[in-house]
Formats: structure tokens, C-alpha cells, sequence
């Protein structure tokens, strides 16, 4: 079954010449969205479409008259589309059926593509990217993290519990816990460093403090769109109606508190006080291409059958290339490049998003459009492969030596923390997920 259509045409080229760089995030393949304005102006936030380094300005294009007789927005889907693109949310364009984004989505792609007659009323709808700041792209009603990279699972298991490193549940559900959507932040969020509670194994009693084991986790984030009636369950065969489109995740962790809270009920104050998003929604249907087929490990125990079909085996997983990069605030003083510490892709995960779609509604649990899933830390097999510090320092014990002589186990307060991803495979065009990135203020006295 081919999910291909001419949007995914690697020959198509844009009369935007910067999309047509090589490595450029943002080919006309790709077509991702996001809320933004001009920078510090008063301008209301609005939906956009990425193509190289500009913004087609979809509120300005909705207004359009001249756009309105271009070919395909004269279509009254697209047109409807447009106008809920205009708004300062996306959610009421997400929550339109999956066949309208594609509209949209093919609309967007013969107008920018070379040789398209439409090129004169849409260059005037065009923003710079360099001259915006964005905004969250939809509100976030609900965040559920899932725990769904086997590798991170059994490591940080061990860390936590060496005798007992993932548990018997592990195997058969995509393990997950309800997070907090109010601390979500777009990228360039700043964030203090949390207060709370811990307690050393060998202390008598808890005590309140800055955190000493601040964290990222590297994530792919997960954008519901149009949901499901409270009691309906999504099958596994229709999640794509549903998945709007991925981004970056940076799921900021403090280990310390977390070590102390999380026993009975899952993590807490450890988990919601920062976490960042990239600005682009990645569509799913642009990343169609670098799906790849699933495979359980027949050692292991075969999921039940509301977790299983063919369609998840053939096309479940997504290579998505996730890298992480520090950037101290020496590097920043001395002019140097921000370090690479690790990369994996999401290709790795034990579950697909669409088990974690059937599971997340199989008690009828409502989804609604804006709900975000966290995939959990993606980490490989490898050892360089690990999506989190606390893996990469052995839980503390062994220093991340960086390039300049600086080391690290943890966070220090003036890092920066910088994501990218980008999905890559021959023949196709490679399309980029921008970046995320998050700087780590001083505690609150
Ligand atoms: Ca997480």
C-alpha cells in the first residue's frame, strides 16, 4: 500500500530557490506547520507553512482575492482551511478531517512549486523566517508521556531499581502517564532551575532544594488531530485519520526528585516544570516516505490483537534522526559551535504511535485535536545512542567530557540544550524538523 502522492515527488522543485538547497529543512516536500508573528511586534499569531528559509503567511493568503483564482484555493475545503489556518491555534485545522490537511497540503505544494502560476500572489504572502518568533501551534488540552524505547526502559530501570530493571507490564502496553501541558513551552524556552525534594539513600530524612541531577530527555512529540467520542476506541488500522504530525521533544527531568516521588504513582514534580517543543508540526503525511516496517522480536511476547495488524507491521515506525547538542555558556562566550553529544532515530521504538493511539483509547478515552503524546527518550542500542544524560553518565557516575575541557554529568545552570531531526532515505528528498532548544536559568532563591 503506497502512501505516496506527487507532494512527495522528489523532482519537484520550488520557484522559492532556498528550498531547493541541498539539506535545506524545509523542501517543498516537507510543507510543515506552525503560530508565528513578526518578531516583537504586535502583529496577531497566525498559521504558517514552512518552504526554505520563508513563511507563507496562511492568514495573509486566506485574505487574498487574487489568491482565491489561483488554481486549488478556489476549492471551498482549502478555503476553509486557510480561514482556520488564520486563527492564533491551529486546533481548529487539526480537528478537520485528515483528507482537508492533505488539501491544503497539495494546494500549498502546486502553488510553490516551480513553474506554478500562482508564484506572484503567493510571494506576497511570504515572511521571512529569520524575521518571526513563534508561538505554541496549538494549545495543548492533554499530554500523555510514553516510555516507548526499549533501551532507555532497561537502562534507567537498572539505575533505579538494579535488580528489578523493567517490569513485567513492559512487554505488553506502551507505558505512559498523564503529563502537564501548562509548562510546555516552544523552543527558545528559559526555564529555572526546579526546586524540590529529594533524599540521598543514606539520609534519614527529605530535604528542599535546587535540583542537583537536571536532565533532557530526546523525544518525538506526537500532535493529535481530529480526536474521538468519549467510549469510541481509534483501531490500530485507522490512526492516521488522527496523527496531525510530529516535532521535536525536549522532555526536561529532574533525577533527583524524580529518584524520591515517582514510587507508587509515576513522576510528578520531577517532570512538569519545562518542556519543549519545536515549532514545526511535521506532518504525518510528509513523513510518509520514511515510514518503515515494525518488527517484535519473536522471543518476546506478541502484542494482543488491538495492538497488532498488518498495516502497523508494514508501515509503524518512523525514521526519524534525532540528535542533541550542548551548548555551555563558555562555548557561547567563545564563540564555539554548540557539542554534539548523541543521535538515534525513532526508528529504535519497541511501540509504534499507532499501538500508543489504540491503547491511549481502548478504555474509550477521548483524544481531542491538540493533544500531544511524548514518545518517551529515544535511545539506540548503542552506548553513544542514549537520549538522556543520565544514561550518557552512567546515572552520575562517569564524566561527559566535552571538546573544550569542560565535563559534565548533568546540566549545569547557563546550558543551553539544542535538538534537530531530520528523516533522510535514498531517492527521497530529505526533509529537517528544525530544532529545539532550551536554556537552564539559575534556581529561584
Ligand atoms: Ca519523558
Amino acid at each position: 500500500m503506497s502512501l505516496l502522492n506527487n507532494t512527495h515527488n522528489p523532482e519537484l522543485k520550488s520557484w522559492v530557490e532556498s528550498a531547493n538547497i541541498e539539506d535545506c529543512d524545509f523542501p517543498i516536500q516537507n510543507l510543515p506547520f506552525a503560530i508565528f508573528r513578526r518578531a516583537n511586534s504586535s502583529e496577531k499569531f497566525r498559521g504558517g507553512v514552512a518552504i526554505g528559509d520563508q513563511i507563507v503567511d496562511l492568514a495573509a493568503l486566506s485574505k487574498m482575492e487574487q489568491a482565491q483564482n489561483c488554481d486549488g484555493f478556489s476549492d471551498q475545503v482549502v478555503g476553509q482551511a486557510l480561514i482556520s489556518c488564520s486563527q492564533t491555534t491551529l486546533n481548529d485545522f487539526m480537528a478537520m478531517p485528515a483528507s482537508t490537511w492533505s488539501a491544503l497540503r497539495a494546494a500549498l505544494s502546486k502553488a510553490l512549486a516551480k513553474g506554478s502560476d500562482s508564484a506572484s500572489a503567493i510571494e506576497q504572502c511570504l515572511v521571512y523566517q529569520n524575521e518571526v518568533e513563534f508561538d505554541l501551534p496549538c494549545r495543548i488540552g492533554d499530554y500523555t508521556d510514553f516510555y516507548t524505547s526499549i533501551h532507555h526502559a532497561t537502562t534507567v530501570g537498572a539505575l533505579f531499581r538494579p535488580d528489578n530493571p523493567l517490569l513485567p507490564n513492559y512487554k505488553w502496553l506502551p507505558i505512559g502517564y498523564h503529563g502537564r501541558s501548562s509548562s510546555i513551552g516552544v523552543s527558545g524556552q528559559q526555564f529555572h532551575r526546579p526546586q524540590g525534594q529529594t533524599k540521598a539513600p543514606d539520609a534519614d530524612k527529605p530535604s528542599l532544594g535546587p535540583c542537583k541531577r537536571l536532565d533532557y530527555e530526546m523525544e518525538v512529540g506526537i500532535y493529535i488531530g481530529n480526536g474521538n467520542a468519549m467510549g469510541d476506541k481509534i483501531d490500530i488500522d485507522d490512526v492516521d485519520d488522527h496523527i496531525f504530525g510530529m516535532c521535536l521533544f525536549n522532555d526536561l527531568s529532574a533525577r533527583d526528585i524524580q529518584g524520591w516521588e515517582y514510587q507508587p504513582l509515576g513522576p510528578f514534580l520531577a517532570k512538569n516544570f519545562a518542556s519543549t517543543v519545536s515549532p514545526w508540526i511535521i506532518t504525518n503525511e510528509a513523513l510518509a516516505p520514511f515510514r518503515l516496517a515494525w518488527n517484535r522480536d519473536q522471543a518476546d511476547p506478541q502484542p494482543l490483537d488491538y495492538l497488532s495488524s498488518d498495516r502497523n507491521s508494514d508501515l509503524g515506525s518512523y525514521d526519524v534522526q534525532l540528535e542533541v547538542f550542548l551548548e555551555t555558556s563558555k562555548m557561547r562566550e567563545s564563540a564555539q559551535a554548540p557539542q554534539k553529544l548523541t543521535q538515534s532515530s525513532f526508528r529504535h521504538s519497541y511501540w509504534t504511535v499507532g499501538q500508543m493511539m489504540a491503547h491511549h483509547t481502548v478504555n474509550g478515552c477521548n483524544l481531542v485535536a491538540g493533544d500531544f503524546f511524548g514518545s518517551g527518550t529515544q535511545s539506540g542500542p548503542e552506548q553513544g545512542e542514549a537520549g538522556s544524560m543520565l544514561e550518557l553518565s552512567d546515572g552520575g557516575k562517569r564524566e561527559i567530557k566535552l571538546d573544550n575541557g569542560e565535563v559534565r554529568t548533568f546540566l549545569a545552570d547557563g546550558d543551553n540544550i539544542i535538538m534537530r531531526g531530520h528523516c533522510q532515505k535514498d531517492g527521497v528528498t530529505r526533509i529537517g524538523f528544525g530544532e529545539v532548544s532550551a536554556l537552564v536559568l539559575p534556581a529561584k532563591g
